[in-house]
């Protein structure tokens, strides 16, 4: 199969929004991915606007670079991003923006609307088909079958069901809507570690199930009534007390996941894909105060979100001299995920790096 081309800009200061601006700007141009985007055309941005006590997040004065390109082509650029399963500032549309526009995503900053695609409560959902070997129809933000062209801007973290994550996690994730969030994760039910749990309730009060309940003084999981939707990890950020059942089926949840993406992906005609492998953090943009494992390495872009992974995933553990996803996460191997999005035709793991 032909190699996928991959561009990469270097940035050797992060925090320097104008070289990272600058280097921003040099990917969009010289890599010609936004050749495809045409006038009058909806061109969804897709990001993570972070969460509460994050700052991994792209910064939202780079953005504008991007936004500013769309509109050179007369196209409509809006940001976007959907609801969470967890009861946190992204549940629903109204926290969802008061949380991106505290975070700098105003359009007086972007130069663009926000839209949070799957409504207020996530309602405006929808069902695609998907030929997959597990699922056969996903749950997904409704307008997705409406953009024109969508841009994936994804920050490069760890993950926990995934080891590493990037473009991927940023569509098949990121486009779900809650119940389609919960079917890929269903498969990893957690359970928690009672000599490190000091019963402080936070998973009982973010359990969207009520699964969570006061055993022996401490927190317990009733599995018949947990749904695998794995918030209760991200509540427990500060005790590491809820692991998740690997052997239940991490692998499962990563074939699930890019079964989403492989439905998503074919509701949208035109698709580019950014990441920024600056400030890596060994959590995703979900956990708050998650430890930055590498920094300073690029910006990559590709039509191939398979290949932009690979690429991006190969960088980092270039600068890092060793496999900090997998020192955080030891069994959510993300190139299971690459090889079975490459069976599945989603991308190619096998690339061309061209420096720009
Ligand atoms: S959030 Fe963690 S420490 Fe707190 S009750 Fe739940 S498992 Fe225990
Ligand atoms: S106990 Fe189950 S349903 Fe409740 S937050 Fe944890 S994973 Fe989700």
């Amino acid at each position: 199969m032909k190699k996928s081309k991959v561009y990469f800009t270097p940035i050797d200061d992060s925090k320097d929004i104008n070289e990272l601006k600058s280097a921003f700007g040099k990917i969009i141009t010289q890599s010609g991915l936004l050749n495809n985007v045409g006038e009058g055309e909806f061109t969804a941005i897709k990001l993570h606007f972070g969460e509460e006590d994050t700052d991994g997040y792209v910064n939202p004065r780079a953005i504008k670079v991007l936004v500013d390109a769309i509109k050179k082509k007369n196209a409509k650029p809006f940001l976007t991003d959907t609801n969470v399963l967890y009861k946190g500032m992204r549940s629903n549309a109204v926290d969802h923006l008061n949380l991106a526009y505290s975070h700098g995503f105003g359009y007086e900053t972007t130069g663009a609307p926000l839209i949070i695609a799957d409504g207020i409560f996530g309602e405006n959902e929808k069902s695609f088909s998907v030929k997959g070997h597990h699922l056969t129809s996903i749950k997904t933000a409704a307008p997705i079958q409406y953009f024109d062209n969508m841009i994936s801007v994804a920050h490069c973290t760890g993950h926990m069901n995934t080891g590493y994550a990037g473009a991927l996690k940023n569509i098949c994730m990121g486009f779900a809507s809650r119940a389609g969030k919960q079917i890929q994760h269903t498969s990893t039910k957690p359970t928690i570690n009672g000599d490190k749990c000091v019963l402080c309730k936070r998973c009982m009060d973010l359990c969207p199930e009520n699964a969570i309940i006061e055993k022996n003084g401490k927190a317990f999981i009733d599995k018949k009534k947990c749904t695998g939707c794995s918030e209760c990890i991200i509540a427990c950020f500060k005790h590491f007390a809820v692991n998740i059942s690997w052997s239940e089926g991490i692998r499962l949840s990563q074939e699930k996941m890019v079964e989403y993406a492989l439905g998503i992906l074919s509701q949208i005609k035109n698709k580019v894909f950014f990441n920024f492998a600056v400030h890596v953090t060994s959590d995703c943009d979900c956990m708050p105060k998650s430890e930055v494992i590498a920094d300073n390495i690029g910006i990559l872009a590709s039509a191939d979100p398979v290949a932009l992974d690979k690429a991006s995933h190969d960088l980092i553990l270039a600068k890092m001299g060793k496999d900090g996803f997998k020192d955080r996460y030891p069994e959510a191997d993300c190139k299971r995920m690459f090889e079975y999005a490459g069976q599945m035709g989603l991308g190619n793991m096998e690339y061309i790096l061209q420096k720009i």
